[in-house]
């Protein structure tokens, strides 16, 4: 029965010399202490990076096979690679079809993704537009 002593919280709080007067991240000086121990810039990325970490949406990668006239047939090249943050498959859709748009004669395009399968389709009226795959990545910094 020789346990150490318990830290005397109550004797921590009454001391004000440790309030922190420097920044506990970037040691900047503060003008005002904060109960945090972070400077005002130091907080609002520390809070920025919170919020990036708990989103709900999810990085994805598409790889277009084909898109429409000029994107990837006769020869020509198909879009480029687009990588995309979405929270499911009809916010994927509208991006996918923002990036399309300059390879489509027809405005009256419609885009189908399946999340499930990695693939998706554009429809012009009943004509298959195009086609392109699409893989879930990893955001940097976040585990998904
Ligand atoms: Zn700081």
């Amino acid at each position: 029965m020789n346990a150490a002593a318990p830290l005397a919280i109550d004797d921590q709080l009454d001391d004000t010399t440790t309030e922190p007067d420097a920044c506990s991240e970037c040691g900047r000086a503060l003008k005002h202490p904060a109960a945090d121990g972070l400077g005002p810039v130091c907080r609002r990325r520390l809070r920025a990076e919170r919020d990036r970490a708990s989103s709900t949406s999810t990085r994805y990668r598409v790889t277009y096979t084909r898109v429409g006239r000029h994107g990837g047939r006769d020869g020509s090249q198909p879009p480029g690679q687009l990588t995309v943050d979405a929270d499911d498959a009809d916010q994927l859709a509208e991006q996918v079809l923002k990036n399309v748009r300059p390879y489509l004669a027809s405005r009256g395009v419609e885009v189908v993704v399946d999340l499930d399968t990695g693939r998706g389709h554009l429809l012009a009226g009943f004509s298959n537009a195009g086609t392109f795959t699409v893989e879930q990545i990893h955001a940097e910094g976040v585990a998904a």
